[in-house]
């Protein structure tokens, strides 16, 4: 089973910051090692695993540790890959557009001269 916070990453690399954030002594799932598997296969049930994550003290850090690192496996944060996926789409949908100028973004074309 993978570390929880030795993940595979995809294309972004750990940085200093996040060896030295600390959030990590915090995690819940630290007391259920070999208990509840944050890791399941697919088709097994995350629901021990996300019942753990509920009353987590650093669910935000983790989730967002793992949305920067594109985790690719398991429950981080109270998510699993699918759900991760999906909040990565919508963050990505509702940032602006770059390359847009603000004045763009923000003026409608019937007030344009
Ligand atoms: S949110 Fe869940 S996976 Fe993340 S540190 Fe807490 S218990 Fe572990």
């Amino acid at each position: 089973m993978p570390s929880r916070f030795q993940p595979t990453l995809t294309e972004t690399a750990v940085t200093e910051t996040d060896l030295a954030a600390g959030w990590q002594q915090f995690a819940e799932c630290a007391h259920y090692a070999g208990e509840v598997d944050f890791f399941p296969a697919r088709g097994e049930s995350l629901r021990d695993a996300k019942a753990v994550c509920t009353v987590c003290p650093v669910k935000n850090e983790c989730l967002e540790f793992a949305l920067r690192l594109k985790v690719a496996h398991g429950v981080w944060g109270g998510l699993s890959e699918r759900e991760r996926r999906s909040l990565r789409r919508e963050r990505h949908r509702a940032e602006p557009r770059s390359g847009l100028r603000t004045s763009q973004r923000t003026t409608p074309p019937s007030q344009h001269a």
